[in-house]
């Protein structure tokens, strides 16, 4: 790791223990995180000249001479913003330093590229006006559905039809406040560490499924990147022999069979009428169209063996399934657990829950949200989250 990411790396975890353990003490804080005092010290000092933290004397080390301290962070002392691009539409969200969201915003999205710094700005002033905070902007994350470089191009996003699109540069003419960018799908397996079911968690595998099915391995605390940050394909795993074609020229991948197009295909070629959307499957799966639950119950079993892939190599404590699958689980989860049951190995599948996310149903943008969250308390973070 380069000195600036060594800095960052321990700035973000020191901030993470005083986010999610309030009132812990610096020594704490060192025991705990394994970093050296004078590490601790000067980020902690860091945080405190940049109002991100509060000392305040607790009761716990009453002992004649220093009153014991403790660091808590001011969750009102700025405001970050998340921003999702989808293929139709932009979202937002407004939270505090603490994740917790204040305010959403959705708009429609025309996919030109030209229009999308007055879109994003004008979302970012509409949900910033709507979260009736008046502390200032600390960051902004930008969560994008493709693949994003280091200089913040948005390389290839097959869902808006866009290449090579320099999204941080097109941004920054236009947005004053920090910008953060990253890959949508690893943005929600950091916000799943963040603030979800998978908090304070070193090692987990997050599955995410949309217009395509993405992964994050999350592994030792950080996600891997492989050789030139590109691991955690998940969605092309090969579940099925010889099955389906995959966008990705392939066949037999489980994006063939859980992506939202691929889910719509197999509805309409059972005969049921055209889908337009996600929420047109949840429905009809809700009125108990039988074509839409049989699709939705063979794609639970076809994760169920992608998962039990995972559960196999990685033996991690915890597999979070995030996206649209987290909101179709009632429709999936059966099928998925008899696979998972006959294709883990047994001892295996006892250590590892498999989990639906509930921040992607409850709490959605948050991936950006935890981008900037990152950004912000890496302390000069560049602008690119790998
Ligand atoms: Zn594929």
């Amino acid at each position: 790791m380069r000195t600036s990411d060594i800095r960052r790396y321990h700035a973000n975890e020191i901030f993470h223990r005083i986010r999610i353990e309030p009132q812990i003490s610096q020594k704490e804080i060192i025991r705990r995180t394994g970093f050296d005092k004078s590490t601790v010290s000067s980020i902690v000092t860091r945080f405190d000249e940049l109002g991100l933290v509060v000392r305040t004397p607790t009761a716990a080390g009453n002992r004649p001479g220093r009153p014991a301290e403790g660091l808590s962070i001011s969750p009102d002392s700025g405001l970050l913003v998340g921003v999702q691009v989808e293929s139709e539409e932009l979202g937002f969200v407004a939270a505090g330093l603490d994740g917790r969201p204040l305010a959403h915003h959705r708009q429609s999205f025309n996919r030109k590229v030209k229009t999308l710094d007055r879109a994003v700005a004008d979302g970012i002033a509409a949900v910033t006006a709507a979260s009736g905070r008046t502390s200032p902007l600390l960051g902004v994350g930008i969560s994008l559905p493709g693949l994003v470089s280091t200089e913040g191009m948005l390389v290839h996003a097959p869902i808006l039809g866009w290449r090579d699109v320099p999204v941080l540069d097109l941004l920054s003419r236009i947005v004053s406040a920090p910008l953060y960018i990253g890959n949508d799908v690893k943005a929600a397996a950091m916000a799943e560490h963040m603030f979800g079911n998978c908090i304070d968690l070193d090692d987990f595998i997050y599955l995410f499924s949309g217009s395509g099915v993405g992964g994050a391995l999350f592994l030792d605390g950080e996600i891997y990147l492989g050789a030139h940050g590109l691991a955690g394909e998940l969605g092309h795993m090969k579940v099925v022999p010889q099955g389906r074609l995959c966008s990705c020229g392939a066949a037999g991948c489980l994006s063939a069979y859980l992506s939202e197009p691929a889910l719509a295909a197999e509805v309409e070629a059972r005969g049921g009428k055209t889908v337009r959307s996600f929420d047109t499957l949840l429905d009809r799966a809700e009125a108990g169209d039988p074509a839409v639950v049989s699709v939705f119950e063979q794609a639970g079993e076809i994760l169920g063996a992608a998962v039990s892939n995972l559960v196999n190599i990685f033996n991690p404590p915890v597999v979070a399934l995030g996206g649209d699958m987290a909101r179709a689980s009632r429709y999936l989860g059966q099928s998925l657990e008899r696979s998972l049951g006959r294709l883990a190995h047994p001892n295996m599948a006892a250590q590892t829950r498999v989990i639906f996310s509930e921040i992607a149903t409850d709490r959605p943008y948050l991936g950006g949200v935890a981008l900037a969250l990152d950004g912000v308390t890496g302390l000069d973070a560049s602008s690119v989250i790998p």
